[in-house]
Order: C-alpha cells, then sequence, then structure tokens
C-alpha cells in the first residue's frame, strides 16, 4: 500500500516525539554523573588539604619537641659550666665559661621564639583544617544526595527508556528507510535534536526563520515533504493561529 504524504509526515511526527522524549531522559541523566564527579573530585581535593595540613602540624610538633630538648640540653650545659666556673685558675678561663653560658642562653631564647611561633602557626592550620573539614562535610552531605538521586533517576529512568525504544521500533517500521535515514542525518546535524518540526507564528520550529506564506501553503495541503529552507528541518504541518 501507498502510503501518503500526510501519513508519512504524522509517522515522523510520532518518531520526533519519542526521540525527543529519549533525548531529554539522556540529557537529565547526562548532566548528574558529571555533577558527582565533580563533587567526588572537590571532596578529593579537601582531603589532600586536610592531610597536608595534618602533616604540617605534625612537622610544626616535631620541631616544638626537638626545641625543647635543646632548651634542656642547653640548661644542663649552663649548669656544667656554672660549676666549672667555680673551680677556674684565673680570670681569662672564667671569662670564656662565661662567654660560652651567655651562648647557650642566647640559644634558648632563640627556641623559645621558634617554640612562640610554631604554636601560632598551629593555631592558624588547625583554623584552616576546621574550616576545610566544614566544607568537606557539607560536600560530601551533597555527594550522597546527588548519587541517590542520579540512582533515582537511573532507575526511573530505565523502565521508561526501554518503553519508548520498543515504541520507537515500532515507529520506525512505518517510515520508509530513505526518509528515515535523512531523518537521523538532520537530528545528528541540528543542535536540538529536532528534525521534524512545524510552521509557528509564520516561522520554521526549528530555526525560526520566516516561512512565506505560498510556502506555509504547500506545507499545510501535504502534498509533498518540505524541508526549511534555512535549516534543512521537516516541516510537517502548520500551527493554527489563535486569532
Ligand atoms: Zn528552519
Amino acid at each position: 500500500m501507498e502510503s501518503t504524504v500526510a501519513s508519512k509526515l504524522e509517522a515522523l511526527s510520532k518518531l520526533q516525539s519519542i526521540d525527543s522524549q529519549l533525548d531529554e531522559i539522556r540529557r537529565v541523566r547526562g548532566d548528574l554523573p558529571e555533577e558527582v564527579q565533580d563533587l567526588e573530585d572537590e571532596i578529593e581535593g579537601y582531603e589532600v588539604r586536610v592531610r597536608k595540613f595534618d602533616d604540617e602540624v605534625a612537622g610544626l610538633n616535631d620541631s616544638i619537641a626537638q626545641r625543647k630538648q635543646a632548651i634542656k640540653d642547653s640548661e644542663s650545659l649552663i649548669r656544667k659550666y656554672e660549676e666549672q666556673q667555680q673551680n677556674v685558675r684565673n680570670n681569662r678561663e672564667y671569662d670564656a665559661i662565661t662567654k660560652e653560658i651567655e651562648l647557650q642562653k642566647l640559644e634558648i631564647q632563640i627556641s623559645e621564639k621558634k617554640i612562640k611561633e610554631a604554636h601560632y602557626q598551629i593555631e592558624q592550620k588547625n583554623s584552616e583544617i576546621e574550616g576545610t573539614k566544614h566544607r568537606l562535610d557539607e560536600r560530601r552531605k551533597d555527594l550522597e544526595n546527588k548519587q541517590k538521586e542520579l540512582e533515582q533517576i537511573v532507575s526511573e529512568s530505565q523502565e521508561e527508556e526501554k518503553k519508548l525504544e520498543e515504541e520507537r521500533q515500532k515507529a520506525t517500521t512505518g517510515v520508509e528507510d530513505r526518509l528515515l535515514s535523512a531523518y537521523n542525518r538532520i537530528r545528528k546535524n541540528v543542535r536540538n535534536g529536532l528534525a521534524v518540526v512545524s510552521v509557528k507564528r509564520d516561522a520554521c520550529g526549528g530555526c525560526f526563520n520566516t516561512v512565506p506564506p505560498q510556502r506555509q501553503a504547500d506545507i499545510a495541503a501535504q502534498k509533498k515533504i518540505i524541508v526549511c529552507e534555512h535549516c534543512g528541518r521537516i516541516l510537517a504541518g502548520v500551527e493554527q493561529r489563535v486569532f
């Protein structure tokens, strides 16, 4: 049976409607995995930062411990020097030991200053760690929600997608091969996946360029398949204006 242009256009419109629904399912799902991935990357970045801060704090604590030991060493040296000073034979020896004691006292002062600085740095790092951990917790909650959302969307749309694909299979059997490959080619070449559109408000529903009245009349007559002269989309009909 020879199918009429009208029925061909109807079949193509049906196919377009199914494909648009499939596009939408994939579009919605298409964003979410990316968002989940972005969050996972962000979380990993925060975790690395927290580990780095922790390492830095540990390093500062090590240097505090070393400085404290150095102070103890200096103090015992000073005690030893002070004992030696009791048994000197002349002023020259006494002065030399005094110099050593002064040197150790200076070392202690330097260490005390360094310890103070390290404590201050630890304080700073700890508040940075706290802030980062706070953001980390927030992002983990976001991730958990996104993952749930994704799981739900995938499970919901899987059924819908399967149903639409079956419908698509049926819809394509009603379209001759030559027309189907033209349809697929147009869909691939346009941004919004619309290969079949109507004329709306005197314009192509795909590219919005004006369609002249005579051409609109030809489209409405459905005697042959007419494509938009600007974008190449198939113009399946003219939407009636409401006056
Ligand atoms: Zn167009």
